[in-house]
């Protein structure tokens, strides 16, 4: 059932408490990417511009329920102010005197940031005190942080008991998307699963091997399957107590008929920092070698692929690709999923800054902007976040 929209609500006139995703990267006070704040501008625009007192809260990093000065909210207040083009009120509480007072000043249109939600530890706890709390600035509430989605606090789930809550944009185009991809997505699919773990990506795996066409598995985590087939990996990042998981998975995809591709060819070296690597097949690694990268013979064969897809979801870099001697099977597929006709999703912290870094980004149908939130979402279960807006067509 979808969820009710803020597109559906009458909000001139009214105070909107809107829970954003300005947990940006921080270099001292100057915000190094500020992806996640223009994110959000498609709900606070249209919250504007339909006369709605806008008051925006978020949390960011980790100050685990005592004010932080390197964490204020002040610059995300100042870069939405440069990117909306009007001002945008920082207040340097969150349910205090001085958010209260800023509030009551406030006009049409107006926008007022709280202070960063985590300075309070009822936050992460989602303390129904502090949701009530926050719930009384407001006479309405919309949640558009889908990077906090996968969390219950009070700002995201506790709020919703005490004022009508809707979805935001962002939010809902997540939803919408990666929702696609799970129930009806355009056939063929294929999912490119990387990183370095298994066991981080275990429930991922499991859920969308049911559901592909292909499954690329590459990074770290191929390893693992490698191992499962018998191959000797060296000194390799592996995890024995998976290798039955893999089993389990290499016989899903076997029993489903999808295809399963796993490197063929990798790039190997000592030191995960070395200068440069050398390729080998996956059949002749030396014991005191470790497996970085996919091979070009592997990252053509998953491009080839890619290209035949008119679905195509990637989460997990292929290899280390921090390190450039080991970031081109990440290239080649990031590549290939650029240059793709097909419907493309990137989820994942670490895939999508690789995907920024080599500047293909624009060429992406979908960057989510949930990390932890995306990963929960294609690992099929219920977020709180969204479970906690009633469905479209709900008495308000
Ligand atoms: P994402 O954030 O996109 O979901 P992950 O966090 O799961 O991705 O994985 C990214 C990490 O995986 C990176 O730190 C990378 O160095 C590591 N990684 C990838 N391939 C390997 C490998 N072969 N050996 C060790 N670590 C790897
Ligand atoms: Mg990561």
């Amino acid at each position: 059932m979808p969820k009710r929209s803020i597109t559906s609500a009458d909000v001139r006139g009214k105070r909107v408490l809107c829970r954003v995703d300005f947990n940006v990267p921080l270099d001292g006070s100057t915000i190094t990417d500020d992806t996640r704040i223009r994110a959000a501008l498609p709900t606070i625009e249209w919250l504007r511009d339909h006369g709605a007192k806008i008051i925006l809260c978020s949390h960011l990093g980790r100050p685990k329920g005592k004010i932080v000065e390197g964490l204020r909210l002040a610059p995300a207040a100042q870069r939405l102010s440069d990117v909306i083009g009007q001002p945008v009120t920082a207040v340097r509480s969150t349910i205090g005197d001085d958010a209260r007072d800023a509030i009551a000043a406030m006009q049409d249109d107006d926008i007022v940031l709280l202070e960063n939600l985590r300075f309070n530890p009822g936050e992460e706890a989602n303390d129904p005190g502090f949701a009530r709390s926050l719930a009384s600035l407001a006479d309405l509430y919309v949640n558009d942080a889908f990077g906090a989605a996968h969390r219950a606090h009070a700002s995201t789930v506790g709020v919703t008991e005490y004022l009508p809550a809707y979805l935001g944009l962002l939010m809902q185009r997540e939803v919408d998307t990666l929702g696609k991809l799970l129930h009806d997505p355009e056939r063929p699919f294929a999912a490119i699963i990387g990183g370095a773990k298994v066991s981080d990506k275990i429930a991922v795996l499991q859920n969308l091997v049911t559901k592909v066409d292909a499954l690329l598995i590459g990074g770290g985590m191929a390893n693992t399957f490698l191992l499962a087939q018998g191959m000797r990996v060296g000194a390799s990042l592996v995890e024995p107590d998976q290798v039955e998981t893999a089993r389990q998975i290499i016989q899903a995809a076997q029993d489903a008929g999808i295809d399963l591709l796993l490197p063929t060819d990798v790039v190997v070296a000592r030191d995960i920092k070395a200068s440069e690597g050398q390729v080998t097949s996956v059949d002749a690694i030396a014991d005191d070698d470790a497996i970085f990268d996919i091979g070009l013979e592997s990252a053509r064969a998953y491009a080839k692929t890619i290209a035949r897809q008119k679905t195509i979801l990637w989460n997990g870099p292929l290899g280390v690709a921090e390190n450039p001697a080991f970031a081109n099977g990440t290239r080649t597929v990031a590549e290939a999923v650029a240059n793709a006709e097909g419907f493309t999703v990137i989820g994942g912290g670490d895939s999508v800054a690789a995907v920024e870094q080599m500047g293909l980004a624009d060429r992406i149908d979908h960057i989510s902007t949930g990390g932890g939130a995306s990963l929960e979402f294609l690992e099929g279960k219920t977020l709180p976040g969204i479970a906690a807006i009633p469905d479209r067509g709900a008495d308000a």
